[in-house]
């Protein structure tokens, strides 16, 4: 599904050049659930938005489903990254005058999706995480783990072969994170492939595989035993 190879990536600011990534080999396979880890600065963020496309690596190769990333003009690069990626952030970006329904339906708004199937189709993953009787609801009358349920609905309702989540549970407390990953861990077992980007050990342990990021190349990378929301005693 995703196959990087030799990947690097600097930021050049003024005279200072800042070597991020250096030579990242990273392959996914359709329907594993990644998490990507590593100290604050080490270049997480920056990895996961070159596998999103909203960002370009400065050498190595990249193929998403088979098909080489590179020096894509911005339409083609637009219906990839529509067609194959769905995104969820620390800070939601949710729409804060539209209601809940109206924020899953709007990226197929853009996708020239028609109306009646864009809500119908945005009520359907609304309800798939839980928050069908919340749909007219605007963002600020819903808690933190509702949000996020709501931008994942959002990140769904384009139906991407991939999710790729920048700390999604950053900005929650442990026990909304928890609630947040057993939704995550549920779309993963209908087959979506997802890579997580977290700091928080008991986060990635939610995961199956953990990705270890340290000064720009990838230190540890092995496959784990999953621990499952659903089983833990306290939630
Ligand atoms: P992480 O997500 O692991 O915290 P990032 O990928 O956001 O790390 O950042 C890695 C390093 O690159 C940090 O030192 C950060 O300050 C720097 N950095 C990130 N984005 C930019 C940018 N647009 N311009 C300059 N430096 C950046
Ligand atoms: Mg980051």
């Amino acid at each position: 599904m995703i196959e990087i190879k030799g990947l690097h990536k600097s930021y050049v600011t003024g005279a200072n050049s800042l070597h991020v990534l250096k030579g990242i080999d990273f392959t996914v396979e359709e329907g594993e659930m990644v998490a990507i880890m590593g100290s604050s600065g080490s270049g997480k963020s920056t990895l996961l938005n070159i596998l999103g496309m909203l960002d370009e690596a400065d050498e190595g190769s990249y193929e998403l489903d088979g098909k080489p990333i590179k020096k894509l003009n911005e339409k083609i690069a637009a219906r990839y990254r529509n067609k194959f990626l769905g995104f969820v952030f620390q800070s939601f970006n949710l729409i804060s005058y539209k209601n809940a329904l109206e924020n899953v339906a709007m990226p197929l708004y853009y996708q020239g999706v028609k109306r009646g199937e864009r809500f119908s189709k945005a009520m359907h993953y609304l309800t798939k995480v839980g928050l069908a009787d919340w749909a007219t609801h605007l963002p600020n009358e819903l808690s933190g783990g509702q949000k996020q349920r709501v931008a994942i609905a959002r990140a769904l309702a384009s139906e991407p072969k991939v999710l790729l989540a920048d700390e999604p549970t950053g900005a929650l407390d442990s026990t909304t994170s928890y609630e947040v990953m057993e939704i995550i861990q549920g779309i993963n077992d209908e087959g979506k492939t997802i890579l997580i980007v977290t700091h928080e050990d008991d986060i990635a342990h939610m995961c199956k595989r953990i990705v270890h990021l340290k000064d720009g190349v990838i230190i540890e990378d092995s496959r784990i035993d999953q621990v499952r929301v659903k089983e833990l005693s306290h939630v």
